[in-house]
């Protein structure tokens, strides 16, 4: 027989490889949730080692779980509500103090569309509360006075209240922040492969993990369509980055046959409304959280032009009348069907 030496190394180190793949362990993959920040907070980790895993969640959600404690205007110990009660401000921790530093820029550039101080207009309409109704028109304003971008200031972790009235209301940002910490402390435990998702605001880290059942590289996430219930809207598919989407469909009632939705406009302290649903993707959450409300409030013009101010966040809008409008860099995230 012809064998040949080239040949029979060659077969080795096939099956070599072979062997090698066989004995490396499949990759664990756990997934957990808790109800946190007033939603369901599902993580989900992959990579090898069932203990490290569970380890790194627990130390994930206990992360969130000091944040919500800090962020949180139902507590009334959070540095939220004191400030919320304090005349000028006061010392907050130095999370806080991040959350509200990146508040306030998107706060300025998207012209006050996103604001840190509607506090006041947020208990008015009473979405926290089981009957829910709609203000009238003195309350809003009154709710409304001295609110704006200038309204609160940061000098390191001193914050500044321009007026003693002033209500300050992290729930457009707070969540979001909050993944992203989560998503730290997991990298810190090793994690190399993660999805965590607080109703909405997700962050996909690494690709999902190397299970025959999900060979896929990327992450894979279908968008809830804001009028058609269990219908996806679009597939992305991402890694290392956030999605988060704002929708009028998630917290509403509805009055006299009108939708009333917890996304404000600050001008007039009525529901936005220019759009049904905003998704961002970017580099982390808390700037996707705030970019997904701000643009909701400015609807699809307005918010696409504010979009162009952060080439690390791209996003989908679907305006009122059921039309989409895209950035420029959302295509690459656009699974073609
Ligand atoms: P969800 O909480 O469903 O993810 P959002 O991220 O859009 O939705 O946040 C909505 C919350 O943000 C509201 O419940 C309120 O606390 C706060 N909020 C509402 N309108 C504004 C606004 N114009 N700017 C900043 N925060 C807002
Ligand atoms: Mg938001």
């Amino acid at each position: 027989m012809p064998w040949n030496r080239p040949l029979i190394i060659g077969l080795l180190v096939v099956l070599l490889a072979l062997t090698w793949w066989r004995l490396q362990p499949e990759d664990e993959e756990i997934r957990r949730s808790q109800l946190m920040m007033g939603t369901v907070v599902e993580i989900m980790a992959g990579g090898q080692g069932f203990d490290k895993l569970d380890a790194a969640v627990d130390a994930a959600f206990a992360e969130m779980a000091r944040l919500d404690k800090l962020l949180s205007s139902h507590n009334p110990d959070s540095d939220v509500s004191r400030l919320s009660q304090s005349d000028h401000g006061g010392d907050v921790a130095a999370a806080t103090a991040e959350v509200i530093a990146l508040g306030l820029e998107v706060a300025q550039r998207s012209d006050g569309a996103f604001d840190l101080t509607l506090g006041r207009l947020k208990s008015l309409w009473g979405f926290d509360q089981e009957t829910p109704t709609v203000p009238n028109r003195d309350a809003l304003a009154t709710a409304l006075a001295g609110i704006g971008p200038e309204a609160l200031s940061l000098e390191g972790q001193q914050v500044n209240k321009r007026a003693p009235q002033l209500q300050v209301d992290l729930g457009g940002i707070a969540k979001g922040y909050a993944v992203d910490r989560a998503i730290a402390v997991l990298k810190q435990y090793g994690v190399t492969s993660a999805a965590v998702n607080a109703g909405g605001d997700m962050y996909l880290l690494g690709q999902r993990s190397r299970r025959a059942k999900h060979p896929e590289r990327f992450w894979r996430i279908g968008l809830q369509h804001p009028r058609q219930k269990d219908a996806v809207l679009e597939t992305v598919q991402v890694r290392d980055r956030a999605v988060v989407t704002s929708g009028d469909y998630e917290r509403f009632f509805e009055q006299d046959g009108i939708r009333y939705h917890h996304i404000f406009d600050p001008q007039s302290g009525l529901p936005a409304r220019g759009c049904q649903s905003v998704t961002i993707i970017a580099d982390s959450v808390a700037l996707g959280d705030a970019l997904a409300t701000a643009v909701f409030v400015l609807g699809p013009q307005a918010g696409l032009l504010l979009l162009t101010q952060y080439p690390q966040a791209e996003g989908l809008i679907v305006a009122t009348d059921g039309s989409l409008h895209t950035s420029p860099g959302w295509a690459a995230y656009q699974v073609t069907p």
